[in-house]
């Protein structure tokens, strides 16, 4: 990510090809439905980090990436959440999963309800 970085990461530049974002931790059903909506859609995941949070996952590389998706064409100005990301979290660098759970599809998220014995089936679909 910075310059720095860049020389150590070998023109890598994975942590600039998705956005992952804080979510609320669901709490009803409707929240269930809504996770179940993102992951219908493409190149959307859902993951539970090492606190425990919710996150969502969009898979979509920054657009001031250059051409070949090795350098960022906007370095001197990055954003301060590039600024601040290091080594230390880097998910290319780190010798275990960045989740503790991760989901890709709605399955995948169905299965870990029912495994956890959480009810997320509407007994009558809201119209
Ligand atoms: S994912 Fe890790 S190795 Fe790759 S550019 Fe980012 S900090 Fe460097
Ligand atoms: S602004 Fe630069 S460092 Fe930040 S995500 Fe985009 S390409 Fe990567």
């Amino acid at each position: 990510m910075t310059k720095e970085k860049m020389l150590n990461c070998d023109d890598c530049c994975d942590c600039c090809k998705y956005v992952a974002i804080e979510v609320d931790k669901p709490a009803c059903k409707k929240d269930y439905s809504d996770f179940f909506w993102y992951l219908l859609h493409e190149d959307i995941s859902l993951f539970i980090d090492h606190d425990n949070s919710w996150n969502i996952e969009i898979k979509n590389p920054c657009e001031a990436l250059d051409e070949n998706s090795k350098i960022c064409t906007v370095y001197e100005d990055r954003p301060v959440i590039c600024r601040k990301y290091s080594l230390d979290i880097c998910t290319t660098h780190s010798t275990g999963e960045y989740y503790k759970e991760k989901f890709d599809t709605q399955d995948d998220l169905k299965k870990y309800l029912d495994k956890k014995r959480i009810d997320y089936r509407f007994k009558r679909l809201p119209r």
